[in-house]
C-alpha cells in the first residue's frame, strides 16, 4: 500500500484541504511553492501511463476540483500550474496517481 492509500484511510495524518467520493486533496508535505497541494483520486492508478479510457470522467473531476482549489487558495488571479509525474524519468516518487497544485509566487524552471 502506498503512503497516500495510508493517508486515504487516515492511518496517517494529511492536511486536508478537500475530500469527496472520488478524490482526496493534501498539502503536500515538502512544498515547493507558497501553496503546493497535492490532487489524488481515492482509486489506486500508480501512474499517469496507467490511465485507460475508463479513468476519463475520474480525471476531469480531479481537474476541475484543482482549478476549484485553486480559486480558493487565492490563485486564479495571477495562475499556477498543474504537474502530473509519471515514473522515474518523469520525477515520480509516490506511485499514487496525483496532481501537484503549485503557485503563490512566480515559478521558474521544474519545482517538483
Ligand atoms: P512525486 O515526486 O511522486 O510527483 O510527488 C510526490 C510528492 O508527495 C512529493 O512532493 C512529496 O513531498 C510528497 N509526499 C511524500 N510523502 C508524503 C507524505 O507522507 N505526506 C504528504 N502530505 N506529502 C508527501
Amino acid at each position: 500500500m502506498s503512503i497516500f492509500e495510508k493517508i486515504i484511510q487516515k492511518e496517517i495524518p494529511a492536511n486536508i484541504v478537500f475530500e469527496d467520493d472520488l478524490c482526496l486533496a493534501f498539502t503536500d508535505i515538502s512544498p515547493k511553492a507558497p501553496v503546493h497541494i497535492l490532487i489524488i483520486p481515492k482509486t489506486p492508478i500508480p501512474t499517469a501511463a496507467d490511465l485507460k479510457p475508463e479513468h476519463a470522467s475520474l480525471m476531469g473531476h480531479l481537474m476541475i476540483k484543482a482549478t476549484e482549489i485553486a480559486k480558493e487558495q487565492g490563485l486564479a488571479e495571477h495562475g499556477y500550474r498543474l504537474v502530473i509525474n509519471c515514473k522515474d524519468h518523469g520525477g515520480q516518487e509516490v506511485y499514487h496517481l496525483h496532481i501537484h497544485l503549485l503557485g503563490g509566487k512566480k515559478l521558474y524552471g521544474l519545482p517538483v
